[in-house]
């Protein structure tokens, strides 16, 4: 008899505490007044799940820092690092894109908003106009609730790196870590000692991370999403179960038909395999909603189970964790079809593409963590001229919907770096029958 590897143990631990999760919190949510399940939710599953959270939250500063650093030695030379970055932002920009018009071709067939008009006179939205917008939905107001793409540029390299450090600004860890990587492929022979540091502070950072996930993810994934249906439950989904199966539908199709294309014929990899191998990641990020909190995890994933080399995983990941959120994108195109709908406007065919445009942009500039991609959804809804303040009639099941869509944003990195580290492969391959 084979015995089962530790990887698969914890996968399947992982999905059943999902599962039970689910369950448990759907039937919780039915008796959500009575205040026996409000203490369970409130002392016990938000408990679990909040310490779990953090505990991988606390490794991701450590981990992205320290493994770009690493990388960045390894690739060893800062123009080729450029090529794979310019190469990286592209393909993360088409496949964006494909996840939008995908998810608004599925919204105008199914069309989930036509003939629901009234909801757009809900209490939910003149609160929303209220609590976001401070009761007018003008364009400063609007602006300053978002980050626009100009103040993203900026903010790209930091000012402070304690305080990028602290506030997890993604970016900017980033651009800090090839710096001093770039710096040390310099000094390379000079500061063997450095290099060893960073090196063996990578193996006791990942020794921490996977003993988060083999003795804390199980009961952890179960307490978060166990807190998410007892509060949300299915029950919220009532009037707008269109829209919800649209979102739904919309990140399977790209699930399975890019990024399953992407791995059978840009890595030459099967598709089974690859889920398989992230699976890991992928239920992390189901259960948390945050590209940023699963890094540990989807670096561990893609590098061991997926063999993608550290040296692109490491750069490929983390980036996209802030940039690239197909998941995200295919939201907010589903939810502009749909408000529009509610507002009785067709989109033309120049609206259209706007909106592919804006919502790449906005996915950009959404944040890895619970929810943002619905506040980054005002941006697209102004540009067309809809009322942002209709995001109040959805945000009620926004919760579920996260967690769906922030495990396809993960997993769309790990097939972009997954084509990477093949090119990479080809090109060595090549390199080596030349020498020959
Ligand atoms: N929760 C998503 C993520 O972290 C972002 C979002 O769409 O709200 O990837």
């Amino acid at each position: 008899k084979q015995k089962m590897s530790s990887n698969k143990k914890m996968t399947y631990s992982i999905i059943i505490g999902l599962v039970l999760g689910i369950i448990i919190g759907s039937i919780f949510n039915l008796y959500y007044d009575m205040s026996f399940v409000q203490i369970v939710d409130q002392y016990i599953f938000t408990v679990v799940g909040q310490i779990f959270l953090n505990l991988i939250f606390m490794m991701v500063v450590p981990v992205v820092f320290v493994s770009i650093v690493l990388g960045v030695v390894n690739v060893g030379d800062p123009k080729k690092l450029g090529s794979i970055g310019i190469k990286t932002i592209v393909m993360y920009l088409i496949t964006t894109a494909v996840a939008i018009s995908i998810a608004m071709t599925v919204a105008n067939i199914l069309d989930p908003g036509v003939g629901k008009g009234d909801l757009l006179n809900s209490s939910e939205v003149s609160e929303y106009r209220e609590t976001t917008f401070g009761g007018e939905t003008n364009v400063e107001n609007i602006n300053a609730s978002t980050q626009t793409f100009d103040q993203t540029l900026i903010s790209i390299i930091p000012k402070n790196i304690i305080e990028a450090m602290s506030t997890t600004n993604m970016l900017q860890i980033i651009a800090f870590s090839v710096f001093i990587g770039i710096a040390m492929i310099a000094l390379k022979d000079k500061i063997p000692t450095v290099i060893r540091l960073f090196e063996e502070a990578e193996k006791v950072i990942m020794l921490i991370v996977m003993s988060i996930m083999k003795y804390f993810a199980a009961i952890g994934a179960f307490g978060l999403v166990a807190t998410a249906f007892t509060q949300a439950g299915f029950g919220a989904i009532k009037s707008l179960g269109m829209y919800f199966l649209c979102v739904l539908l919309a990140l399977l199709i790209h699930f399975c038909l890019v990024y399953g294309s992407m791995v059978k014929f840009l890595a030459k990899k099967s598709f089974i395999w690859f889920v398989k191998g992230f699976a890991p990641a992928m239920t992390v990020a189901f259960s948390t909603s945050s590209s940023n909190a699963v890094l540990p995890i989807s670096l561990d994933s893609a590098q061991k189970n997926l063999k993608i080399r550290e040296s692109i995983s490491s750069f490929v990941q983390p980036l996209g964790a802030t940039i690239n959120m197909d998941g995200t994108a295919i939201m907010q195109g589903v939810a502009t079809v749909f408000i529009a709908q509610l507002s009785g406007i067709d989109l033309t065919l120049m609206q259209m593409i706007t909106v592919v445009v804006i919502a790449s942009i906005a996915s950009i500039g959404t944040a890895g963590v619970p929810g943002v991609g619905l506040i980054m959804l005002a941006m697209v809804l102004t540009t067309i001229g809809l009322d942002p303040a209709a995001i109040g009639i959805i945000i009620g099941i926004d919760r579920l919907l996260d967690m769906t869509r922030t495990l396809v944003n993960v997993t769309g990195d790990a097939a972009v770096a997954l084509v990477i580290d093949h090119q990479e492969d080809l090109k060595e391959g090549k390199k080596i029958t030349a020498t020959r």
